[in-house]
């Protein structure tokens, strides 16, 4: 095994943002110290920057085989998508149609919200289902198409489980409808091959391929143009389409990052996807390891690991930098919508991990990945009520177990009783760190005393010497109904 760097956490969240590559930080900075005039300007300050944002526009413009004057600057993938479906919807609206989008169930929310906000005014949507592998049916979008359909907007690669859609494939069903296709690229775009050829509309991000955080670009085909209303006013910047003054130092920044990706592109995801299979394979036999949606972009991972509880497992691993789902979701303790409508449990979804690798990815941030997993989940999995309980042949056994796995908290006591005493504590937890905590305590209080009656104080008690947040109370609760239910067993 290689050696990993020291100390740092290994980064292994590069689909949530890229650092911004040495490179283009230098040219960025050298930009910033120019004393650049506005783009807009006519005087020779400003039509230097001009000069420099012509360049990075066909940089941009080359990643995805587009022509420079089709590519829009936005302030990210973000925009990109919200100005390509508001506006395509305003602009048919204005014309009088009664507009109908698709989309899938599994896009990023920066689709799903702006689709959600249309319908609440009574735009008609359909939001197609993937199959089980994530994958959508090129003739599921077929079927959905109607007169009316003003737009179709796909994700080309999942953030959150990297699953690559055949863009090629719903392209040729749009056309054969005349329906614009509008593809979210921010994931895919410098890690696969990728072409404008066939799409009305593709949003990308700078910060997804070594570029500035801040800055993304729609792509915008001629014959769009006209179907697109501006979603930010103001003067006339980009063909009327985003106003807004242009961002000097970010686009020049956008522009070399492209480049960068451009001419790495055929070693890249080889080699990201080599990373990504070593991860696997160093994972897959972990008790009941289950990867999530088909592979497909060479640099995310996702996988589940069912019988560890997800925040303990996750919580478990601070020297790693990663995501439970995608960023936008890693604070929140919902499961990943997206991993549900792959058809994941609750539980499942939420004992997923995303490990999504980049630029300076390499095989000994690989094993470090893989150890540090391997060892919490063995520390999870050898606590879990899913294995068998404790056995002391000889002596009396005291068993109570409460909850499930499904309801995210299982536990079951196990007691050692000779002469009527606790001679051993042993506790198996399926829970977040508080519960496996409180359990921890109690599984000490618990030693030297009289089984048939167990002062053990309350769940209010245990959560505030655990520091447990009052929402969790609900879970300790359940510490206490297997408490109540020891009995002596077989
Ligand atoms: N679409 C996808 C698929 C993404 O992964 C992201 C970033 N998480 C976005 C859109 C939004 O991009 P940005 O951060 O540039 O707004």
């Amino acid at each position: 095994m290689t050696q990993a760097r020291a100390q740092e956490p290994v980064y292994l969240d590069y689909a949530a943002t890229t650092p911004v590559e040495p490179r283009v930080a230098a040219r960025m900075a050298e930009v910033l110290a120019m004393r650049l005039g506005n783009p807009s300007s006519s005087h020779e300050s400003g039509r230097q920057a001009l000069q420099l944002i012509q360049v990075a526009r066909a940089q941009v413009a080359a990643l995805v085989g587009a022509a420079a004057e089709d590519i829009v600057f936005t302030s990210g993938a973000t925009e990109s998508n919200n100005l390509a479906i508001a506006g395509t919807v305003r602009k048919a609206q204005a014309a009088g149609a009664k507009p109908h989008v698709v989309t899938l169930a599994t896009e990023h929310k920066s689709v799903l919200e702006p689709v959600k906000a249309l319908a609440a005014q009574g735009v008609a949507i359909t939001v197609l289902k993937p199959d089980a592998e994530g994958v959508l049916d090129p003739a599921v979008l077929a079927a959905a198409l109607r007169p009316e359909t003003c737009l179709v907007s796909l994700l080309h690669v999942n953030n959150e489980t990297g699953v690559a859609q055949d863009i090629a494939r719903f392209a040729a069903a749009c056309a054969a409808r005349t329906v614009p296709l509008h593809i979210d690229a921010a994931q895919s775009a410098g890690k696969l091959p990728l072409t404008v050829e066939g799409l009305a509309l593709l949003s990308f991000s700078a910060h997804k391929l070594g570029g500035p955080q801040g800055i993304g670009a729609l792509y915008v085909a001629p014959a769009q143009r006209g179907r697109l209303a501006p979603q930010m006013l103001g003067s006339s910047h980009e063909r009327g389409l985003r106003a807004g003054t242009l961002a000097t130092h970010q686009i020049v920044g956008f522009g070399l990052a492209c480049e960068l990706a451009a001419a790495r592109l055929a070693t890249e995801g080889p080699r990201l996807a080599a990373l990504r299979e070593r991860l696997w394979q160093g994972l897959a036999d972990l008790p009941g390891a289950r990867r999530n949606g088909r592979p497909g972009a060479p640099h995310i991972l996702n996988a589940s690991f069912p019988g560890v509880e997800g925040e303990s497992l996750f919580l478990g691993l601070p020297q790693l930098a990663l995501s439970t789902g995608s960023a936008c979701n890693s604070r929140s303790a919902e499961p990943s919508f997206v991993l549900r409508a792959l058809g994941r449990d609750t539980e499942t979804a939420q004992s997923s991990l995303r490990f999504s690798l980049g630029a300076g990815s390499n095989a000994a941030d690989i094993d470090a990945a893989i150890a540090a997993v391997r060892r919490v989940h063995a520390a999870l999995w050898e606590s879990s009520p899913a294995r068998p309980p404790p056995s002391w042949p000889g002596d009396e056994r005291w068993l109570g177990e409460a909850g499930a796995e499904r309801l995210g908290t299982w536990v079951r006591v196990g007691l050692r009783v000779t002469a009527g005493t606790v001679r051993e504590a042993h506790i198996q937890v399926y829970g977040c760190p508080h519960t496996v905590a409180a359990c921890e305590l109690l599984q000490q209080r618990l030693t030297g005393q009289p089984a048939g009656a167990l002062v053990t104080g309350s769940p209010e008690q245990w959560r505030t010497t655990v520091g447990a947040p009052v929402e969790k109370l609900g879970r300790l609760l359940i510490i206490e109904d297997a408490l109540t239910a020891l009995r002596p067993a077989a």
